[in-house]
């Protein structure tokens, strides 16, 4: 099933295409509107000759048809030169243009202060093609809308200006149904500036070769840095505003060039903390910022084909197919553009052993590099590659809670495995080994500074693991709706367990007879866990998100459909807006008939993305 997910969403007026017909022959009488050369050499503008090797514009239909196609006729060519030119900080647009390429509108200016030209500024606006099949050239239909940044340059120290315009594009071009606004970072306006604003890397690769020579960096000069925290970075905005303890010297240029050793030009020197410096001093990037059109949350999604590498034998139900079928549902429903996909890093081993036993953790990393088929229980299958896996599964919801606390996005859904609830601080069971919502609830409160964590796990067994390590700890509040303990693995989770010490009453257990549904499920959540969340204030949301409670899954006897766990979702993400500012980040756990998994935990991202009525298509399962 393919669906065209880049349409412009409900809300955006169209113009008839009269007006669109009119307006290019206004804008060609008073000569701003033109076609152009489509080489991108020649468009580019470089030194001062002419920028464009302009020609006579296209004939309309064609105009017309790009015009469709980029834009859906929700702007009139006069209505976007106008939008493209506001006045800020005292500075504004002259001469702008409008170009027709083959297939995308340029928009060229100068940019003035008065009558005095202080700048340029081009955009291009376009759309990418994309194979319908992955591994065919052709066909290829319309992709995402882009805006790019062919360049901008400005004479005068006037950062604020740039600032202040893209703020002003990003919501003009939110508006018209853009998906991506990209840029080549240019020295003349800062790129200390363009990572604060948010605009990241183009691929992971590009990031990769960032932090390895910022890595380089850190060694060359033997600065206090562990190579764990380099390794975390995963947004050029975290860069911008890494180690701002650490400051080092940095030698600019007469033409405002920084570079990080001294030389016969780079004579002047400043000094920056470290994330700042190494930006300055490094290769422009072409960067990105993903504007988001058709959900009015931003949820990020923790993924990684390396998740996949932890094997288990071909009958064991926790199969790296679970992952498989869902990434290629999230494919298959359109769901890339609208996720922010956020990379799961190893953590460092500080922040694990918060949870986890030292010895307990050189243990399993022993036996899975000896080739071991299973730890601890024979459960608990492994592979070589199940250490760094289960490494990398904690890691992926520290990415997640980076995100939420960082801004980058709103909710988080980290599709991880192996799944961790079962985990304890020195026991691996239930196909889990390390328990990885408790090392995110540790994580969240060293690296963010906050106090109340609540935790609800949903999987249809009892998260006694996560029990187990926060059983006395009065601010971490744990919740459980599972099968009810004498029917269903492992055992335990009865009302009677309420926490110990100063941790009594910060467990809440809510066990749930065989058979029961949607209803029972909802009931119990209404009647329990709203007040709870309600009385405890969490600062963060963190879900234990199984969906094997779901009545195709074999594996337990509760019978709920995607309807409880959309319900809960939503209930969840109005408590975390009152109490957290809408922080949430949810967890996969278990859930092992692929069809029920995948149409459940795609109901429950597209509820966290804030879709209305988001499709239940249990049909499927
Ligand atoms: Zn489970």
């Amino acid at each position: 099933m393919m669906f065209d997910t880049t349409r412009v969403g409900g809300g955006g007026e169209t113009l008839p295409e009269r007006d669109i017909l009119d307006g290019f022959d206004q804008l060609i009488a008073a000569d701003r509107l033109f076609g152009a050369e489509l080489n991108s050499s020649v468009i580019k503008k470089s030194g001062k000759g002419t920028p464009f090797l302009v020609r006579r514009h296209p004939p309309h239909h064609r105009m017309l048809g790009i015009w469709g196609d980029i834009f859906a006729n929700r702007v009139s060519p006069q209505g976007l030169l106008a939008a493209l030119a506001p006045e800020v900080h005292g500075l504004a647009h002259g001469g702008g243009l409008l170009l027709f390429g083959k297939d995308r509108v340029l928009y060229d200016c100068d940019i003035v202060r008065g009558n005095e030209g202080v700048g340029h500024l081009t955009l291009s606006f376009y759309r990418e093609r994309e194979p319908v099949f992955r591994f065919l050239p052709f066909p290829r239909r319309p992709g995402r809308r882009i805006v790019y940044i062919e360049g901008i340059s400005l004479s005068a120290q006037s950062t604020g200006y740039a600032s202040s315009l893209f703020r002003h594009y990003e919501r003009l071009f939110h508006g018209l149904g853009f998906h991506r606004f990209r840029l080549k970072a240019s020295l003349s306006v800062g790129k200390y500036y363009w990572a604060k604003e948010g605009f990241d890397c183009e691929d992971r690769k590009q990031f990769g070769e960032m932090r390895e020579h910022l890595q380089d960096l850190v060694r060359r000069l033997g600065l206090p840095v562990e190579e764990q925290e380099v390794r975390r970075l995963n947004h050029a905005s975290m860069v911008a505003t890494f180690r701002r303890d650490l400051t080092i010297p940095v030698y600019r240029n007469a033409d405002g060039y920084y570079a990080t050793a001294r030389d016969a030009s780079h004579t002047e020197e400043f000094r920056f903390p470290l994330g700042k410096a190494f930006l300055l001093c490094s290769d422009p990037w072409d960067g990105y910022k993903v504007i988001y059109t058709d959900t009015p949350r931003r949820t990020g999604f923790v993924w990684s084909e390396r998740f996949l590498d932890h094997g288990t034998p071909p009958d064991h139900p926790e199969s790296p197919k679970r992952l498989e079928a869902l990434f290629a549902a999230i494919r298959e429903e359109g769901m890339r553009e609208s996720l922010i996909f956020l990379e799961p890093y190893i953590p460092a081993m500080a922040s694990l052993r918060a949870v986890h036993d030292p010895a307990y953790l050189e243990a399993f990393r022993d036996a899975a590099a000896r080739g071991d088929r299973h730890f601890a229980v024979r459960d608990c299958a492994i592979s070589e590659g199940s250490y760094e896996t289960a490494l990398l599964a904690a890691g992926g919801v520290m990415a997640g809670i980076d995100a939420v606390f960082s801004d980058r996005a709103d909710n988080v859904f980290c599709a991880v495995r192996p799944p961790g609830h079962h985990a304890g601080r020195a026991s691996a069971m239930g196909f889990c080994f390390l328990n990885n919502v408790a090392a995110g609830a540790r994580y969240a409160r060293s690296a963010y500074g906050i106090v109340r964590v609540y935790i609800l796990d949903w999987d249809v067994h009892h998260g006694n693991g996560t029990q187990s390590l926060f059983d006395e700890d009065p601010l971490t509040f744990f919740c459980s709706l599972h099968e009810h303990p004498s029917f269903c693995y492992p055992g335990t989770g009865r009302r009677l367990e309420k926490g110990t010490g100063f941790g009594r009453g910060a467990t809440l257990n809510i066990p749930l007879a065989p058979h029961a549904g949607d209803r029972e499920m909802i009931e119990a959540f209404e009647r329990e866990v709203v007040p709870s969340i309600e009385e405890f204030r969490p600062e963060l949301i963190l879900i234990s998100a199984g969906f094997d409670a779901h009545r195709d899954d074999s594996i337990a006897g509760l019978e709920c459909t995607e309807e409880a766990y959309v319900h809960m979702t939503r209930r969840v993400l109005e408590l975390a807006d009152r109490h957290c500012e809408g922080r949430v980040v949810s967890v996969l756990e278990g859930g092992y008939r692929t069809e029920s998994l995948v149409s459940s935990a795609i109901a429950h991202i597209k509820t966290l993305q804030g879709r209305e009525g988001s499709p239940c298509s249990s049909a499927r399962g």
